[in-house]
């Protein structure tokens, strides 16, 4: 059987509804594991769950505010309830305000924080009780080129970015005796809704990005599906605290 199968395995994924987390989840599901997406938007989550369904996948819903830690605890339990356990977690919801630091409010900087770094660790905490007692289990946070780098419109996102990592390695280091391995992505710049709003907001995104990347343009979600299915799969069990770089080189042009 190969490393990367991931048949019999559960996974929930933070905002699979659209974008990255339903690439992720895609990449999950193909590689055999049952999926639950989490988030707000049922809409967009009816469409999600009829292509997840319509590509074979096993996949199911539930509702999902990650600033809730009572919604995080419950769609844990809903997880394990519907499939009997919980393997994988991936933290992929978030969220961004674009601003320069002076001009954030409070109710900004706390939504950005609550959504991209307490999300994640609440949906982390519930899922511990699970991944303990059935003797292992994988965390996938999702970072950003915001959590290495600075720009001057991100101060919270990259604050939440930035915190993703070191909440990464500090659980990976508590739980390695769980034989639960955390770790994270850092994907560059990938075509979403979240990037569409950048490009509307940021002067000259694409020729900024585009000049300092390598591979000269823009991720797909699909791009980072195989390294999430990596991270989720057996072929890790001896990686964890570690930040994988998945941005077309644009973090090592000099
Ligand atoms: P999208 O805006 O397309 O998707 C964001 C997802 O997060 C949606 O599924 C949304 O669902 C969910 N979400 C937002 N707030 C909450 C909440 N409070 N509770 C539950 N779910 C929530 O963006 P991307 O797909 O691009 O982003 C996904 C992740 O990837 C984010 O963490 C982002 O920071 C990160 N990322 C993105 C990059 C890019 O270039 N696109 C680059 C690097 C990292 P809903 O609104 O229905 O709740």
């Amino acid at each position: 059987m190969s490393q990367f199968d991931l048949t019999g395995r559960v996974a929930l994924v933070t905002g699979g509804n659209r974008g990255i987390g339903l690439a992720i989840a895609n990449g999950l599901g193909g590689s055999g594991a049952s999926i639950m997406i989490g988030a707000r938007d049922r809409a967009k989550a009816d469409a999600a769950m009829e292509e997840l369904s319509g590509r074979g996948i096993n996949a199911r819903f539930t509702p999902l505010d990650v600033t809730d830690q009572d919604q995080c605890t419950a769609a844990v339990e809903v997880t394990v309830s519907a499939f009997g356990r919980i393997d994988i977690l991936a933290n992929n919801a978030g969220i961004t305000v674009r601003k320069q630091p002076e001009e954030f409010t409070l109710e900004e900087w706390n939504r950005v924080i609550a959504t991209n770094l307490t999300g994640g660790f609440l949906c982390t905490q519930a899922a511990f009780p699970h991944m303990k007692a059935q003797g292992g289990g994988k965390i996938i946070n999702v970072g950003s080129m915001h959590s290495i780098f600075g720009a001057s419109h991100t101060a919270a996102y990259a604050a939440s970015k930035g915190g993703i990592v070191q909440l990464t390695k500090t659980i990976a280091v508590a739980w390695a005796k769980h034989n639960i391995q955390v770790n994270a992505i850092l994907p560059g710049y990938i075509e979403s809704e979240l990037l569409e709003k950048a490009r509307a907001q940021v002067d000259d995104l694409e020729e900024r990005v585009f000049g300092r990347t390598p591979a000269g343009r823009f991720g797909t979600p699909d791009e980072l599906a195989g390294a999430v299915t990596f991270l989720a799969s057996d072929a890790s069990n001896f990686v964890t605290g570690s930040s994988v770089v998945i941005d077309g080189g644009y973090s090592v042009m000099g």
